[in-house]
């Protein structure tokens, strides 16, 4: 017991999914997947709930704290400045990215044309409820975005854990009028929310402690849940390992350089910090539920200051997917590809626009890209309809551009720290 408690998190959670994964292919081939459904998935329901559950004070608490420690409001608008540039720039390096690999492997060629009327029908109601999202999207006002912004009852922000932006335009509110009231004036207010701040790390911790069986849980049902798709891997094997290898593009090259040249940590110290958030971020496929543990180990094990995790890593969340605009570009040339449409120049720089737009309003939870892929797909003219070709694999795929995301986050926390 004692040396189980040695262990680093990272080992932890790595040895929970590696459980998972066994059980869930145990159960698989020895046909006990209801006891899987019934007793093991609620403990990774469980865990997600807690960490959804800290999310909305966590990042409520620490912005109005990061506004507060600022101090000057020109700091605010000088972070917030270089924070959504970098944001926007690490972005279309994704995008470019995906686009120059899928342009060089063409996977789309190599797709066997009699899985596609399989897949087809076998996905047709999914296409069609994603398409009705979309047109909800498409029919918005250009400056709904806006308007989401501004909640009009705070407590209804508090209470939807989706409407993050609106939280965070709240705590800068509030922290930059305590600013402007004065710290001394408002003394207790800023106390506060400091020790708020404290208790709710511990809280984070405790969750923690529960994440490798959390992991293990999730891991599990996932088997379970997706063992029917494995002829679906085999069609599609070229198609995800270039999603895969643009990633790791990403991962292993575009980061390094950017911590290289814009920061003084080394690789091996940020992924030291990053590790555990990447397999959180692979075993929930969501970036939202990862941010307690994004926020807590950018702050306390890769030293960004507070102020700039506080505010970088929230808005990172909702607006920077490196992964998920990377994946959009490959998955719409590959479905050109397969339907044998010839993409020019101009629809190629179409893509890396809507790509870009449109991983900036994904929401950060699992598959939230589906409904914005259609959206970059109607904006080239490739039928919406060939999205049936790549559900089935998307979740893999789901799991692994998560990781880029708050991998992503990380690094521009670190960047706009320096
Ligand atoms: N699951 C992704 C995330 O949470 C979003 C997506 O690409 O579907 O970051």
């Amino acid at each position: 017991m004692t040396h189980r408690k040695k262990l680093p998190l990272y080992a932890k959670i790595l040895i929970g999914m590696a459980l998972g994964i066994a059980l869930g292919l145990l159960g698989v081939s020895l046909h006990f997947e209801q006891f899987i459904h019934h007793w093991i998935a609620p403990w990774g329901t469980i865990f997600l709930h807690l960490l959804k559950l800290i999310a909305v004070p966590l990042v409520l608490v620490s912005l109005i704290i990061g506004v507060i420690n600022l101090k000057d409001i020109r700091n605010l608008s000088r972070i917030g400045l270089k924070t959504i540039l970098i944001y926007v720039c690490t972005t279309v390096l994704a995008v470019s990215v995906g686009l120059g690999m899928v342009s060089v492997v063409k996977p789309g060629l190599l797709f066997p044309k009699d899985k596609q009327t399989e897949f087809m029908q076998r996905y047709e109601e999914t296409v069609a409820q994603k398409e009705e999202a979309m047109q909800q999207v498409q029919d918005e006002s250009p400056l709904q975005f806006l308007v989401d912004i501004v909640p009009e009852n705070a407590f209804n922000a508090f209470g939807d854990n989706s409407k993050m932006l609106q939280i965070i335009f709240f705590a800068l509110l509030f922290g930059v009028a305590v600013v402007c009231v004065g710290t001394t004036k408002a003394g207790s207010v800023v106390r506060f929310f400091n020790q708020l701040n404290l208790v709710l790390l511990k809280m984070i911790d405790f969750i923690m402690a529960f994440a490798p069986i959390g992991v293990f849980a999730l891991m599990a049902d996932l088997m379970v849940s997706y063992s029917g798709d494995i002829g679906i891997f085999s069609a599609l094997g070229m198609y995800a390992l270039t999603v895969t290898a643009a990633l790791a593009v990403i991962i292993f090259m575009v980061y390094p350089l950017i911590l290289k040249l814009f920061t003084k940590k080394t690789w091996k110290q940020f992924i030291h910090a990053a590790f555990p958030v990447q397999m959180l971020a692979f075993s929930t496929s969501s970036s939202a539920a990862t941010l307690p543990l994004t926020m807590e180990r950018t702050q306390k094990h890769l030293g960004v200051s507070e102020e700039v995790s506080s505010f970088v890593l929230p808005v990172g969340v909702t607006i920077n997917m490196d992964g998920t605009s990377c994946y959009q570009a490959v998955a719409a040339v590959f479905l050109a590809q397969v339907l044998g449409l010839d993409l020019t120049f101009g629809q190629m720089l179409l893509i890396l626009a809507t790509a870009t737009i449109s991983s900036i309003g994904t929401p950060g939870i699992p598959g939230g890209s589906i409904v914005m892929l259609m959206i970059v797909l109607d904006s080239v003219g490739i039928p919406i309809e060939g999205l049936a070709l790549i559900l089935g694999i998307d979740r893999p795929l789901d799991m692994l551009r998560t990781v880029v995301n708050v991998t992503g986050d990380m690094t521009v926390a670190s960047v706009v720290d320096e």
